[in-house]
């Protein structure tokens, strides 16, 4: 019983807490394992250099900068950058996760806190790394009335360490965190965090670097294509590359290969992107069915709108928990601008689904609430920060996080009148208002193409290939299109 209970709870292990802190006094990780992330290689190179020679840099009197802040999404690398870091420069590598300082008991995180700094400094030079920062180092006063008691004596007692450690003896303090933002800003002053290093999402070139790291590691086929798979996964992350090659490496042992094919890799993004695949999910007939007209309503709408990324599949197999069947849409390059318009497809195509559902059932479901969700992102982000409403104008509104010393609570929302907010709020409706109308005129238009193509989806499963290239050209996207668009900027021209 008392096994079981530790599994379950972790409480017991509570007693042994220092065990939590990890110390890896030789890291085998080099900068060479992490690709794609150039830049923060590049001012990280500093840091490695004072480890190794502190003394040029304290003999000038130089104040080494104490703590550096990785900042970007999960799984881009951080981690592995801030090990590289202590592999390159041969120290000890002390880590920890912010969440885990959060469970703790009251008193135990910040003596936790005393006690890291503590062995590190028995050991320096070394590096000390605080993964999750902002499960620790939330802005004080936001989040639960009267705060989080733990959490911030904890967070005190780290600004106290902070302020208290002479960088120069050799610990080099390292976070991480995916969202900067929230954090108490006392974390950020000079002396603290006070280097912000970015490590955001790696383009293309990054992300073939990152798949050569792992291809390099598994038994490739001769027509494996780095640049493809690389083209492919636009949007992906260093652990998703790394994850997706171990999938289709699993898919070839499957298949008694010899090796990895672009076949396996091919399925493995699929099952990367949009869940493990369950074929033997159970729904019934009805379901599917709204399921393939949902679909489709994506796929034409997309087809039908110039500019929008191509469709490569339609499935009605259902993937992981929450997606009954998906429209993989995958862009041809990396995109850093996008034209209003794109945006205005992108939301047509996302009400595509809901569209199809109303006009042939005359009823809608539920299973649009995703789309809706997204399309809702868009919409706001083009009214509230890229000024592309024109009653609202050219001016960015978008939330912005208080001080934590004006006393917020939580998210003080964008510093705009009620009055703004009714507009802000009446223009995100007409934008997707609109979008919705484009959706179901392409629909309207395309509505046998549709009927009949459902058919085909719900005997074969699957749209792909050259069955998709033709269900492209049948469609008919013609002047229906041009039209609604134009009457989506006259009414806006009204409108203003
Ligand atoms: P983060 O700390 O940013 O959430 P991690 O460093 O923990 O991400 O990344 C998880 C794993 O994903 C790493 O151990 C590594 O295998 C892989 N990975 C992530 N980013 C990269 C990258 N830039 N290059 C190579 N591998 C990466």
């Amino acid at each position: 019983m008392m096994r079981r209970f530790q599994q379950q709870s972790g409480f017991m292990t509570i007693g042994k807490n220092k065990a939590k802190i990890y110390v890896d006094d030789e890291v085998s990780v080099r900068f060479d394992d992490a690709a794609g992330v150039d830049e923060a290689k590049q001012e990280l190179e500093e840091v490695i250099n004072f480890l190794k020679e502190p003394q040029r840099y304290t003999r000038l009197g130089g104040q080494i900068p104490r703590g550096t802040l990785l900042v970007g999404p999960p799984g881009t690398g951080k981690t592995l950058l801030a090990k590289a870091v202590a592999g390159e420069s041969g120290v000890p590598f002390f880590s920890l996760s912010g969440s885990e300082f959060v469970e703790m008991f009251v008193g135990l995180g910040a003596a936790r806190v005393r006690d890291l700094f503590k062995q590190a400094k028995e050991k320096a030079p070394c590096i000390i790394f605080i993964d999750e920062l902002d499960a620790l180092g939330k802005a004080r006063g936001i989040g639960m009335a009267g705060g989080h008691d733990e959490r911030e004596q904890t967070l005190n007692q780290l600004l106290v360490e902070l302020d208290g450690f002479d960088a120069n003896v050799g610990v080099i303090l390292m976070a991480a965190t995916n969202r900067p933002e929230i954090l108490d800003p006392a974390l950020m002053r000079p002396g603290r965090f006070d280097r912000q290093v970015l490590v955001d999402r790696p383009d293309k070139t990054g992300r073939v670097d990152i798949l050569k790291i792992y291809l390099e590691k598994v038994a490739t086929g001769t027509d494996i294509d780095p640049e493809k798979i690389a083209a492919m996964t636009a949007g992906m992350v260093g652990a998703d590359l790394a994850n997706l090659v171990n999938e289709a490496a699993l898919l070839a042992v499957r298949r008694d290969k010899s090796c990895i094919n672009m076949a396996d890799v091919e399925e493995a993004v699929e099952r990367v992107v949009a869940g493990l695949e369950k074929k033997n999910r159970l729904i019934n007939s009805e379901e599917k069915e709204i399921v393939a007209y949902h679909e489709l309503g994506h796929a034409l709408v997309a087809m039908a709108l110039p500019g929008t990324d191509p469709v490569r599949k339609v499935s009605i197999i259902p993937r992981g928990i929450a997606a009954l069947g998906y429209t993989m849409q995958v862009p041809t390059e990396d995109r850093f601008l996008m034209r209003k318009t794109e945006l205005e497809n992108r939301i047509a195509t996302l009400l595509g689904g809901r569209a199809a559902e109303a006009l042939i059932f005359n009823d809608i479901s539920t299973g649009a609430q995703n789309d809706l969700s997204r399309a809702t992102d868009i919409a706001r982000s083009m009214v509230k920060e890229y000024g592309m409403s024109e009653r609202v104008g050219q001016v960015y509104f978008a939330n912005q996080q208080r001080p934590a010393f004006l006393g917020a609570m939580g998210d003080a929302g964008g510093q705009y009148s009620d009055e703004t907010a009714k507009t802000i709020d009446a223009e995100v409706r007409r934008i997707i208002e609109n979008q919705y109308d484009v959706a179901l005129t392409i629909l309207k238009a395309n509505r046998d193409l549709l009927v009949a193509t459902v058919g085909r989806l719900l005997k074969d499963e699957v749209i792909k290939g050259d069955a998709l290239i033709d269900l492209a050209k049948s469609v008919n996207l013609a002047k229906t299109m041009d039209d609604s668009t134009k009457t989506g900027v006259t009414q806006q021209k009204m409108a203003a």
